[in-house]
């Protein structure tokens, strides 16, 4: 991965270090990456400035994203965010009768708690 520049000369490559490899059944392979460039001067030519410590790197399938901290720390949330309602729909229901033996209290039945 060649970072493109404004004039016409090249920044040295980025490097890449693989962090995960993940295979989906029937689907594209994603890949997650810490994309950064070794040092922290800014560029002699341009004075661009160095982008170490680095982007996040997803590739999915010939699909590829650089992601900001922020922009990952959003995605991870989202994901988590779409986990936690995928498992909460797989709970059981609140049974009335074993919550109300818990806080002491007897109801006459389940409704009377509704
Ligand atoms: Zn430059």
């Amino acid at each position: 991965m060649t970072e493109s520049t404004p004039g016409n000369h090249e920044h040295p490559p980025l490097y890449i270090r693989n962090i995960a490899v993940l295979d989906f059944e029937g689907c594209p392979e994603v890949s997650v990456d810490h994309v950064f460039a070794p040092g922290t001067e800014p560029c002699t030519d341009c004075g661009s400035p160095a982008v170490a410590p680095g982007l996040i790197g997803l590739t999915i399938g010939n699909v590829q994203i650089l992601m900001t901290p922020a922009g990952a720390e959003l995605l991870r949330n989202r994901l988590g965010r779409a986990v936690n309602l995928v498992l909460e729909a797989q709970e059981d229901p609140p049974d009335p009768v074993r919550e109300a033996a818990r806080f002491g209290a007897v109801p006459d039945s389940p409704e009377s708690l509704a």
